[in-house]
C-alpha cells in the first residue's frame, strides 16, 4: 500500500472539496500530480448521468482513464471514503440531497471487447464493465455467436448487467457468464467464478463476503461470456425483433429507468398496476406511463423526490387493493432533501 500517496490524495481531496456540503458550482480537479490520469469532478450533477434525468450531485465523480488507473485511484483513496461505481445510470435514482463520497463512472472507460476463442461449437467473449450491453449483442452476432441478442435492448453497461442480473424475454445475463473480473477497494484485480455468487431474479449476491461490512468492497471490472455458435443473419433479425417490441411497448421518448418493480412470480407488475387504475397517476413531474404501467417517466421537470414519492404511492395503492407487495427493481441512493 502506498501510504504516502494515500495521505496526498486525502489532502488533495480535502483541500478541493472533501467534507464540503455538496453545493455551489461544479468543478474539475487535476489528479496528475498523484500519478492518476483520470478526471475528477466535484459536485457533478447526477441528473446528467442517470436515465431519469433527475436527482442531486455526487460530491466527487471520478472517470478513470483505464483499469490500471482505477486500481491506483482506489488503492490511494482514503479508506473511509464511500465509493459508488455506476454504469449508464439506467437503473438508478439519486435523491435530490446528493451523494456523499466518490462516484466512479466506468462507462466508456473500461471498454475492452475481445473475442478470446471460437472453437466451432461455442465462443468466449471478454467485455469490460464499461461496454454498453448493445455492443456485446452486435459483436456476438458479428462473430456468429448466439444467445446474447437479449442484451441489445438493455440500455446499461456490462457492469450494470452483471450487478443486476439484467434480462428480458426469458434470458438473463448470468446464464451466459463463464467468469467475472473483479476490482476491489484496494485496487486488486482478480477473477471470480459464478459459484461465488447467489444469482437471483434481478439480483446477485456474493456468497461469502471477504469482509463483513455494509459498504461495497468490490465491483465488476469485466465479464467473460460463453456463447454457443449461431447464425449471423438469424441473430441480427432477432435483435431487430426484440428492439421493435420495445419500441412498441415502452415509453422510450421520455426519461425513465425501465421497470420500476420486479415482476412477481407468474405475473407482471405492469398488469397489476394497470388493473389498479394507476396509469397516468402523477406527482410533480413524475408520472406512471400510459404506455407501460411499470415505467415511471419524467415528464420534464421531475425531481428525484417526485419520482420516489410516486414509487411509494404506487406500492401503497397496489398493496391496499391486491395485498401484493411490489419489490423495487430500481436502486435509490443518496440523501433526501435539496441541494443549494
Ligand atoms: C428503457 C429501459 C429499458 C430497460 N429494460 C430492461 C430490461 O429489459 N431488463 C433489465 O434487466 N433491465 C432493464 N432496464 C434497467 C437497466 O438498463 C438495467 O438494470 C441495467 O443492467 C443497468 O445498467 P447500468 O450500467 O445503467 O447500471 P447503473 O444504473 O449505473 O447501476 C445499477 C446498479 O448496478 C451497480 N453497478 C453498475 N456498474 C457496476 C460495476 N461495474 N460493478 C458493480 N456494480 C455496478 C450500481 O452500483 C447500481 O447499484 C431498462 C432501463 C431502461 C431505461
Amino acid at each position: 500500500m502506498n501510504t504516502e500517496n494515500r495521505w496526498d490524495m486525502g489532502s488533495l481531496l480535502r483541500d478541493t472539496g472533501i467534507g464540503m456540503p455538496a453545493s455551489g458550482e461544479a468543478k474539475m480537479i487535476n489528479m496528475n500530480k498523484l500519478g492518476i490520469n483520470g478526471e475528477m469532478r466535484l459536485r457533478e450533477p447526477m441528473s446528467k448521468h442517470t436515465s431519469w434525468r433527475a436527482g442531486g450531485c455526487a460530491e466527487r465523480y471520478y472517470i478513470p482513464a483505464d483499469l490500471r488507473d482505477l486500481a491506483v485511484f482506489l488503492r490511494d483513496l482514503p479508506t473511509d471514503e464511500p465509493v459508488y461505481v455506476v454504469g449508464l445510470g439506467s437503473n438508478l435514482l439519486v435523491r435530490d440531497g446528493g451523494l456523499r463520497g466518490t462516484v466512479v463512472a466506468v462507462h466508456a472507460q473500461l471498454e475492452e471487447l475481445q473475442l478470446i476463442e471460437h472453437n466451432g461449437s461455442n465462443g468466449l467473449i471478454y467485455a469490460g464493465a464499461g461496454i454498453a450491453c448493445a455492443k456485446i449483442a452486435r459483436f456476438a452476432a458479428k462473430h456468429r455467436l448466439a444467445d446474447a441478442e437479449f442484451l441489445a435492448g438493455i440500455p446499461g453497461t456490462v457492469g450494470g448487467a452483471l450487478a443486476m442480473n439484467a434480462g428480458c424475454f426469458g434470458a438473463e445475463t448470468w446464464q451466459v457468464v463463464e467468469r467475472v473480473q473483479i476490482i476491489d477497494r484496494s485496487g486488486n484485480v482478480f477473477i471470480r467464478q459464478p459459484d461465488d455468487y447467489e444469482v437471483g431474479y434481478r439480483s446477485i449476491k456474493l456468497r461469502q463476503s471477504p469482509i463483513v461490512t455494509a459498504k461495497e468492497t468490490e465491483w465488476f471490472a469485466g465479464g467473460y461470456f460463453r456463447l454457443p455458435c449461431g447464425d449471423q443473419t438469424e441473430s441480427r433479425q432477432k435483435i431487430k425483433r426484440l428492439l421493435a417490441r420495445r419500441i412498441a411497448s415502452q415509453p422510450l421518448n421520455q426519461p425513465n429507468a425501465g421497470s420500476v418493480f420486479r415482476n412477481p412470480p407468474g405475473d407482471y407488475e405492469a398488469r397489476l398496476i394497470e388493473a389498479c387504475g394507476l396509469k397516468g397517476l402523477s406527482i410533480g413531474g413524475a408520472m406512471v406511463s400510459g404506455k407501460h404501467a411499470n415505467f415511471i417517466v419524467n415528464t420534464g421537470n421531475a425531481t428525484a423526490t417526485d419520482i420516489e414519492a410516486l414509487i411509494m404511492l404506487v406500492q401503497n395503492r397496489v398493496e391496499q387493493k391486491t395485498g401484493i407487495e411490489l419489490i423495487q427493481e430500481v436502486r435509490v441512493i443518496g440523501d433526501a432533501g435539496r441541494q443549494s
